[in-house]
This record gives structure tokens, sequence and C-alpha cells, in this order.
């Protein structure tokens, strides 16, 4: 039988939720058995395939275009489009932005630190450009599946590609929810 083909990659996250996804452990042998990673941040083959893949998974926030182009590439080679993490379900801790504004936490960040000296706003066509509010994944494409949590536990990303892997659209138990 041909195994499923899962993609996964990230936008602004702090990759936390792709620890998540290794926390799985052991368990990634018997998964191994049915899935083909095609590619992801953490192996050699960043970018999913052209021909597509059954299941995309994104972590992290839309916050700049760069963000923007990766989500919409993922959705175009994707069927099923599952986003993990609080980041990528509504913007997460990367939303804290929206607080202050895009322009001050540059401000901040890039010039006003107390070590900052002759600090410098990264400006180039090679990166992309902030946005003005930072959202989650289904602000930009269309999302399936969701597994919040920051990041979501192990067990509950094990749930999830299991239930779609069943052919089932996974719903969260309660107590695979993580609320901090
Ligand atoms: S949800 Fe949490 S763990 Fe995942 S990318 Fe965002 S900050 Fe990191």
């Amino acid at each position: 039988m041909a195994k499923v083909k899962i993609a996964t990659d990230w936008l602004a996250g702090c990759a936390g939720c792709h620890m998540s996804l290794l926390d799985i452990d052991e368990r990634l042998v018997g998964l191994l058995e049915l899935v083909e990673f095609t590619s992801s941040p953490i192996t050699d083959l960043k970018h999913p395939p052209e021909d597509g893949v059954t299941v995309g998974i994104l972590e992290g926030a839309i916050s700049n275009t760069h963000n923007v182009a990766v989500a919409r590439q993922m959705r175009e080679r994707c069927q099923v489009l599952m986003a993990i993490g609080d980041c990528a379900t509504f913007g997460g801790i990367v939303a804290m932005r929206n607080l202050c504004g895009t322009g001050a936490a540059l401000k901040r960040a890039y010039l006003e630190t107390e070590t900052t000296v002759e600090g410098l706003i990264p400006d180039s066509t090679e990166l992309g450009r902030p946005l003005e509010e930072v959202t989650g994944v289904d602000k930009v494409v269309k999302v399936d599946v969701f597994v919040p949590g920051c990041p979501p536990s192990a067990d509950a990303l094990y749930y999830a590609i299991s239930e779609l892997l069943a052919g089932r659209k996974p719903v969260l138990p309660p107590e695979l929810f993580k609320y901090d």
C-alpha cells in the first residue's frame, strides 16, 4: 500500500511545535510504516513536492509576506491542511506584536534594546516584509484541522495524525488540549 505523504513547514514560530512532533518518539517508527514525510524544515528537503501531499502541517503565525507565501504554497500542494500550535491557530505569542504595532516592535527590537549599539532594522528584498497585523494561518488560507497548544502535546499531534490516517477528521478529546 502506498504511504500517505505528509509535508511540514513553519512560519513565524519558535520550532517548539516541531519539537513536539519529534516527541512522538518511538511511535514515529510505527507511523513511518504508513507515512512518508516528504519535506520539513528539519529535513534536507524543505518544500512540499509539486505533485502534492495528502497532509500539510504548518507551525507558526502569519507575520510577514514570506509566511503568506509559504502558507499558500502548502495549501496549494496538500489535500488536508493542519495548523498546529497556538501561533498557527490564532497568532499565539507572535500576535503580542499587535498590541504595540509592527513599527514600534521593530524599533524596540532592533534599535532600542539596552544592549543595542548602532542598531539597524533589517531591510532586504530577500526578507519577507512584516505585516501590520499578526494572524493565525486561517486568515490567509483555508485550514482543515486545528491542533492548538503551545506547543500541542506529542499525544495530541499523534492523535490528530492517526485520526487522519484512519480517514477521520480529528476532534481532539478534552484531555489532549493544552492551555499553557
Ligand atoms: S505555538 Fe508555542 S511552541 Fe508552537 S511555534 Fe508558537 S510559541 Fe512555539
